[in-house]
């Protein structure tokens, strides 16, 4: 009689020769859009001390308290193969002396496996594998419009329709607020909430917000909103964050709803919502956690990342088709003055929706210093943005190979880049 075959565990998948392509396309275009960014990639282990996720996720999230695959090791410590990314990241750049490098540290990964144990359907896993990016020590509002940008160009650069729904959950006493605030209302309607959801209500009744169950949908239409609770630091940066996204021309939906379901989280929040409906919506999140690196034992420092899943991106790209990556010159922003800075950011990041690898660091004050970081980095160009040439209208194009530089319209800037670097 012929020996059973094995079958893969529930909820994991065999990744095809035939799937490879697109597999390898959505790892690549991501790569590339994080090198050309000035990001570095990190690998973490995939299994770390279970008290990491419990410590930072939070034991009332849904993550901690249901869906971690944690077994004793056989010296009795308690494992846990990773459920997310972000808390191994904060891990190892304490534990490797990254939090001591130039800020802003920016890192990603790509091709993660994380592993969740809840109940398998389309879109949903058991291990799937995740995209990403942490950058650490900026508080700038900035740079939460630089990774949602970046997220953004990642998936039109794929073809991928998506809409941006973006909140903010302000600081921990704007949570405590906003928190007892729910508890009083919800209480008062407990008999309309279902069986999660009066779980939910003892221990993090924001997840009610997010719930899918009809009844606690309805319920909640008339609940309290964050906004109203907001503290007056949050508010700021998150009206700086949305004139950013403006500023880059990247639509969102303000869903004051959207709480994500991790305790890290604080200030702005942010999802990629696909085009199907249901449960699996999901695209890739993220958001801001300024306590978490504190949290877990390093000095308070300011951070704020996003990850995707790259098998609900599969299955959007099935919808749509392929595009080949574009090779590219390295340009580096340099700017003086306020308007000089706000202009720079903004052109960074249409270059980089060209497919040019760009990078500014507008909180360097003096140019001679950003001229010295273009040079570190090994820039082709150095774009210089002064008063003078925002005034009219022009930039000037350093070739950092041959020191001759020429001063060109900035509406140019780009096309001219572009060109120049195929003819060379
Ligand atoms: P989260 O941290 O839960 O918001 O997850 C970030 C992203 O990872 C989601 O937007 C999904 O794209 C993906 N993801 C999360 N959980 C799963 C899962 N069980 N299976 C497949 N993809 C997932």
């Amino acid at each position: 009689m012929a020996k059973k075959i094995f079958r893969r565990l529930r909820g994991t998948q065999d990744i095809l020769p035939k799937d490879q392509a697109n597999w390898s396309l959505v790892n690549d275009t991501f790569a590339k859009l994080c090198v050309d960014a000035g990001y570095k990639r990190i690998i973490t282990p995939i299994i770390e001390d279970t008290n990491l996720f419990v410590r930072s996720v939070g034991s009332d999230s849904e993550i901690v308290s249901k869906e971690m695959y944690t077994f004793e090791d056989k010296s009795g410590n308690s494992l846990t193969l990773r459920p997310e990314g972000t808390a191994p990241i904060v891990r190892a750049y304490l534990e490797n002396g990254l939090s001591s490098h130039p800020k802003p540290v920016k890192l990603y990964i790509v091709n993660e496996p994380m592993f969740r144990y809840n109940r398998p359907q389309a879109g949903r896993y058991r291990q799937f594998f995740q995209i990403g990016v942490e950058v650490f020590g900026s508080d700038n509002a900035q740079t939460d419009a630089q990774v949602i940008a970046l997220a953004v160009r990642f998936y039109q650069r794929l073809n991928i329709k998506f809409e941006l729904q973006i909140n903010t959950i302000g600081d921990k006493y704007t949570r405590k607020k906003f928190k007892s605030a729910l508890t009083k209302y919800f209480s008062e309607v407990r008999d309309k909430l279902d069986e999660t959801a009066k779980m939910q209500l003892s221990t993090n009744p924001m997840r009610l917000l997010d719930s899918k169950d009809k009844k606690v949908i309805k319920v909640c239409e008339k609940a309290p909103q964050i906004l109203d609770y907001l503290d007056r630091d949050s508010r700021n940066h998150f009206e700086a964050v949305l004139e950013y996204l403006d500023q880059l021309g990247i639509e969102y939906d303000l869903n004051p709803k959207l709480v994500r379901g991790l305790d890290y989280y604080n200030k702005t929040v942010f999802e990629f919502w696909g085009s199907h409906q249901g449960m699996q919506n999901s695209l890739g999140g993220g958001g801001r956690y300024d306590g978490l690196v504190e949290e877990l034992g390093g000095k308070p420092t300011p951070a704020v990342g996003f990850s995707a899943g790259i098998e609900r991106i599969l299955i959007e790209i099935g919808k749509t088709g392929q595009r080949p990556a574009v090779t590219s010159p390295y340009v580096f922003v340099a700017s003086l003055g306020d308007e000089a800075k706000k202009e720079a950011f903004a052109l960074t990041e249409k270059l980089l929706d060209s497919g040019i690898a760009a990078l500014s660091e507008t909180n360097k004050k003096n140019i001679a210093d950003q001229l010295s970081k273009a040079a570190k980095v090994k820039a082709d160009y150095c774009l210089i943005l002064g008063k003078k040439e925002i005034l009219n209208q022009t930039i000037i194009v350093k070739d950092m190979v041959s020191g001759n530089q020429e001063t060109v319209p900035i509406g140019k800037i780009v096309t001219t880049l572009a060109t120049r670097y195929k003819s060379k």
